[in-house]
């Protein structure tokens, strides 16, 4: 049996080339961070630099212009880039739908799409939440229905984020509605399809939700009024996308911990430089205090913990293991991760006092990103049903 902490060498050199490129946008931060918060947009050269350091390349085999370096050295990254207050929702998105397209598309996908996703020319959503289906996917309304080598596409998704800059989304719909499967006494899981849908196609319509959580990124309720997808464009075999679906949940689940870890990280760093730099009794720094170091100790013991998990969760993707042996761990990593990045920012925040509420320090803004964890991109309740079930395997409540 072997175990081995140590770093890949191209690990070691993804997370030099992540802490080149950051060095570089250093003295920019300020600026960036007033496009993502007042603006709502993420700026356009630190996502080419997010993607030259080959991020988004990590799920893509090298034979369909990646660097195929994996699930972990993704995750890792993310953790790095979170470290230092970045990250762009739109790496996550892409990664699961790369993910999803290498390991469920036929050939010529592979070879026409993959290569644009790796180097981030194309930018890729995720469209599965509907306004009447949110943890429950197999009740999605949206329907494909075929008509010669096309499908036209007609529903409502919800809460999509960066379909407007996104060029393409991986989008979920039904080829046999809810209602046909139980008329065939088929399972619920049949009838579900995947599509890639070019995000400017005619019958799109956009509407933006005003939310917080993800800054600089923008939901979106996307109108879909008889949408033209080529069968070239379906994802998989007709029907039969929920397993295609569920394995790419795992990585988003791991990918989401990981970038929770990096931003656990941040909170903890700015939390102690401030606790050092704040003297109000005597000569002391409220550093010193127990109440306020002991917290963020817990804290930091917490996210080695976390950080076990969700390597182990990501290392077993990589291995190929079954979706169902990965599920466990990524959804672990994925629950632990966003308790720890919000009681991580609860505790930033006391840390700061009154500051950790202004804006010049900007701690107030990583609450709701912290705290959406909990909610998205699965909620702690449905982890917590995951487990009770498929890992202890309780009955299932509903
Ligand atoms: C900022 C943001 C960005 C998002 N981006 C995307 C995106 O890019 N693409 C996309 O497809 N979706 C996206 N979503 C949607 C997100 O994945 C859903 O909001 C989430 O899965 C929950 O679904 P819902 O909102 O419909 O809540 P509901 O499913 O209605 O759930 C409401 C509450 O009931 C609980 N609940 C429901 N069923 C059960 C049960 N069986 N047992 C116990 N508790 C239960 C839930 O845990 C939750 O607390 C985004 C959401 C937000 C807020």
């Amino acid at each position: 049996m072997s175990l081995d902490f140590a770093l890949s060498d191209e690990q070691q050199a993804l997370g030099e080339a992540i802490a080149t490129m950051t060095k570089r946008f250093a003295g920019r931060r300020e600026e960036f961070i007033q496009m993502i918060l007042k603006e709502h947009r993420f700026p356009e050269e630190l996502w080419q630099a997010l993607c030259e350091v080959g991020l988004l390349g990590c799920l893509v085999p090298e034979e369909y212009g990646g660097n195929g370096m994996g699930l972990l050295a993704m995750a890792m990254g993310l953790e790095q880039l979170a470290r230092r207050g970045l990250g762009n929702a739109l790496l996550v998105l892409g990664a699961m739908d790369a993910c999803c397209i290498v390991r469920c598309g036929n050939e010529e996908q592979k070879r026409r799409l993959l290569p644009r996703l790796a180097s981030g020319e194309d930018k890729y959503c995720f469209a599965v939440t509907e306004p009447n289906a949110g943890s429950n996917t197999f009740r999605i309304e949206t329907l494909a229905r075929k008509e010669g080598a096309t499908y036209r596409l007609s529903g409502e998704k919800t809460f999509i984020t960066g379909a407007d800059v996104a060029d393409r989304m991986l989008l979920v719909a039904r080829t046999t509605s809810a209602a046909e499967c139980e008329a065939q006494g088929l399972p619920k899981a049949f009838g579900l399809s995947l599509f890639i849908v070019d995000t400017k196609a005619r019958g799109i319509d956009l509407k933006p939700i005003p939310t917080h959580g993800i800054e600089g990124m923008i939901q979106y309720t996307v109108h879909l009024d008889g949408v033209e997808v080529a069968q070239e464009d379906l994802i998989g075999e007709p029907d039969q996308g929920a397993m295609a679906l569920f394995n790419s949940l795992n990585p988003e689940r791991i990918l989401a911990a990981a970038s929770a870890l990096g931003m656990t990280d941040y909170l903890l760093e700015r939390s102690c430089e401030y606790a050092r730099g704040r003297v109000l009794f005597g000569q002391k720094p409220i550093a010193a205090y127990q109440a306020i170091q002991h917290p963020l100790a817990r804290i930091k013991a917490q996210s080695e913990a976390v950080r076990l998990v969700t390597y182990k969760a990501a290392w077993a993707f990589d291995q190929g293991h079954h979706p169902g042996q990965v599920g466990p761990f990524a959804n672990m990593a994925k629950y632990l991760a966003a308790e720890m990045a919000v009681d991580a920012c609860d505790r930033a925040i006391q840390t700061h006092g009154g500051y950790g509420f202004s804006e010049e320090y900007g701690i107030i803004y990583l609450w709701t990103t912290a705290r959406l964890l909990r909610t998205a991109p699965i909620s702690q309740e449905m982890v917590l049903n995951f487990i009770g079930e498929h890992v202890l395997e309780l009955p299932r409540s509903y």
